[in-house]
């Protein structure tokens, strides 16, 4: 059918012509942000190039909040709702295999995650938005966001009110994702990311002389059948100093994932509940600490409904990846969804022909840099009918 094939196809349109102008000016700032990672909190440098960019663009610039954010608003002609759109911009500490023309310059620090990629998004985004001010009815607010590494960089831009003044109505965010192939793009209303709980569990028991076990309560045989109980909860296990000595305490650390609150509370009960009752068993005993954990990424339906929308005038039906989409890893994104309705969408880039196919987090890790005008284009499209004009 003729009006379906249409709609299933890429909208070349002016907008369209708009974003492939600037693929130039994105791999620049890319690769600038690339050279020069900064760690979470530390992103002084980072920040001051952002409200740069921001300033010459005519957004009024705020910085310093929560820290080493970065806030940007765009206002639009007649008044309207809020926008919120989040980039987040903080390196990690690893150092760079890649020996590209743009590699990192700062020795054990990395760009391994793409946020280079969503800093330079959200600097042509912003530069993009407001030269189209009087088509916007309302106001785009932007979030350069520190720390998401350290899952603690979302909060206190939100205690220092970010989603105040004006309000925000709702939030949109990208991330760069290689699995996922270049020219593809990823939504998917409802959970998305998982929530992430720390866990040290501490294991007690009795020590001793190695070669008199029947005076002793070994607290690693307890851990070691408590591992084997959750399965891969557990990724960090210590105890002992040496052969011959058995230990009185034995730590172990992991990690929870969730997608449901729901889903979280039990694990995190039952884990504890096990670890209890696996030591007990053996004369042990167990107690179990949650460290300060992340929510999950829950996405609005309607807003979810408008990025697709978006993403299907930008790539075509046929490149929205089908299937379950979910991701078991956590990103701080959640406190925004948690505030206010939205939808955090993943924009590929990956490409095995070229060799770009290192996880997230590698010191191999890279990105196909024709992701980066797809993801400013869905975002302006998102924008763009959020406050009122297609
Ligand atoms: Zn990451
Ligand atoms: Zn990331």
């Amino acid at each position: 059918m003729p009006a379906r094939r249409a709609a299933a196809s890429p909208n070349h349109d002016e907008l369209h012509r708009d974003v492939a102008s600037r693929l130039q000016r994105l791999v620049e700032l890319r690769r600038h942000f690339h050279r020069h990672p900064e760690l979470a909190l530390e992103e002084h440098a980072t920040a001051a190039t952002i409200a740069e960019h921001l300033r010459q663009a005519g957004l009024e610039v705020r910085t310093g909040v929560g820290g080493t954010g970065v806030v940007g608003v765009v206002r639009g002609g007649p008044p309207g709702r809020t926008l919120l759109i989040r980039a987040d911009i903080d390196a990690l500490p690893v150092r760079e295999a890649n020996d590209s023309a743009y590699a990192s310059r700062v020795p054990g620090k990395m760009h391994a995650c793409g946020h280079d990629g969503h800093t330079a998004i959200g600097l042509v985004l912003a530069e993009l938005l407001a030269g189209r001010s009087d088509q916007l009815h309302g106001t785009v607010k932007f979030a350069f966001q520190p720390a998401e590494e350290q899952v603690s960089g979302a909060a206190p831009m939100v205690a220092d009110g970010v989603l105040r003044d004006p309000a925000v109505d709702a939030v949109i965010g990208l991330h760069l994702w290689s699995p996922v192939h270049v020219g593809d793009v990823t939504v998917q209303a409802g959970p998305f990311f998982a929530s992430a709980d720390s866990l040290t569990l501490r294991v007690f028991g009795r020590g001793g002389h190695g070669a008199m076990p029947h005076h002793n309560v070994d607290p690693i045989l307890a851990a070691a059948q408590i591992v084997t109980a959750a399965q891969s909860l557990v990724s960090m296990i210590h105890g002992g100093t040496a052969g011959n000595i058995v230990a009185d305490q034995v730590e172990l650390g992991g990690t929870v994932r969730a997608y449901t609150p729901e889903d979280r509370a039990l694990l995190l009960r039952r884990l504890s509940e096990l670890a209890q009752g696996v030591a007990g068993a053996l004369r042990a005993s167990a107690e179990l600490t949650i460290g300060g954990g992340s929510d999950a990424c829950v996405n609005d339906p309607a807003i979810t409904e408008l990025v697709r929308r978006a993403a299907i005038a930008t790539v075509g039906a046929e490149h929205l990846t089908p299937g379950d989409g979910r991701q078991s890893v956590s990103d701080d994104m959640a406190v925004f969804l948690a505030s206010v309705p939205g939808c955090y969408f993943l924009v590929g880039a990956g490409n095995p022909e070229r060799g770009i196919t290192a996880p997230h987090h590698s010191n191999h890790f890279d990105i196909d840099e024709g992701a980066l005008p797809i993801g400013v284009e869905v975002m302006a499209r998102a924008a763009l009918e959020f406050l009122g004009q297609t």
